[in-house]
Order: structure tokens, then sequence, then C-alpha cells
């Protein structure tokens, strides 16, 4: 069958990590992982503002539940679910693997926040693994508005990063 269901398509959640630095860490669901990219300063839907993204090692799929405080070690604070959905791959020849390989790809997010067109591109800098990550100019696109100031809450439990904290 080629028609894609929509109850098939790929997960994604972006975590809102408060460790050293506040960050969003973007994860997208793809052969049995999610490939995750840490956003120093979280998404935008401004399509002029593009937002550096740096790979970081896959992680466990079951991670795209995770809600809470990391303890100790590397990452240790709170994290939360900032956002989540499900994603299409537009390119139909490729999968997002390969797309990955290639260096760029289209993303459509159906998220409770993000909407709509998205793209990921690698940029080459002094820093390894420099991506950029930003909205695409559709109906879903607004200048006007700060999307991490405006709303953020967790979409699962409806917590600030300051209440996670909080025994
Ligand atoms: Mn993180």
């Amino acid at each position: 069958m080629n028609h894609k269901n929509f109850h098939s398509l790929p997960i994604f959640v972006i975590h809102k990590h408060q460790a050293s630095s506040l960050h969003y860490d973007l994860r997208l669901e793809e052969g049995g992982v999610l490939k995750s990219w840490a956003i120093p300063k979280g998404p935008s839907t401004n399509s002029d503002i593009k937002r550096l993204a740096i790979q970081v090692p896959d992680h466990e799929l079951s991670y795209a539940g995770f809600e809470g405080v990391i303890e100790k070690g590397y990452g240790a604070g709170p994290v939360l679910i900032w956002d989540t959905g499900t994603f299409e791959n537009i390119h139909p020849s490729h999968s997002l693997s390969e797309r990955l390989e290639k260096g760029s790809t289209t993303l459509i997010f159906h998220g409770e926040k993000l909407r709509g067109k998205y793209m990921l591109i690698r940029i080459r800098l002094s820093t390894p693994h420099s991506w950029l990550f930003f909205k695409g100019d559709d109906e879903h696109a607004r200048s006007d508005y700060s999307i991490t100031d405006e709303e953020p809450y967790s979409v699962l439990s409806g917590k600030s990063i300051e209440e996670l904290t909080k025994r």
C-alpha cells in the first residue's frame, strides 16, 4: 500500500531541558530510534530565524515519553515534553536517514505547538554536527510571535521547568 496512513506516521518530541544551560532537544523517530539534535535557542515560528541545532547521539525510542528530572551525570536537571506529535518526511523516494545523509530535509510537523513545514540543513562550522532548524514559509509561519516564550509549558503535564524540580 502506497498511501500514507496518518496513524503510521513517525513521532517527534521536543524536550525542554534545563541542564547546565537551558536548551531544547528535537527528536525524530527513524529506524527504531530517535535521531536527536540539541537546539540552544529552541524552535522559532519565524521563517526568517534559523536556529543552530547540534546533532547528538540517537536516543532509544522509549525516551520520547520521558518527563522528569535527570538526577546526576551529563545532562542532570529537569526535562519536560515541550511538544510532541507526528511528522512527515515530504521526500517520497528517500527515507529520513537518506535525507540526513544528504544533509537536508523538509518535514511537516503535526504537533500541538509545531505545525507545518520545517527544514533541517547541515552546515559546515568549526563545531561538528551542526545543522540549522527553521520554519518553512507556510500558513503556520508567524514572525510576530515567540513560541518558546509564549508557550513554555509541558504538553504532557502543563508543568513548567521550575514546577518539575519541586518535590
Ligand atoms: Mn538535552
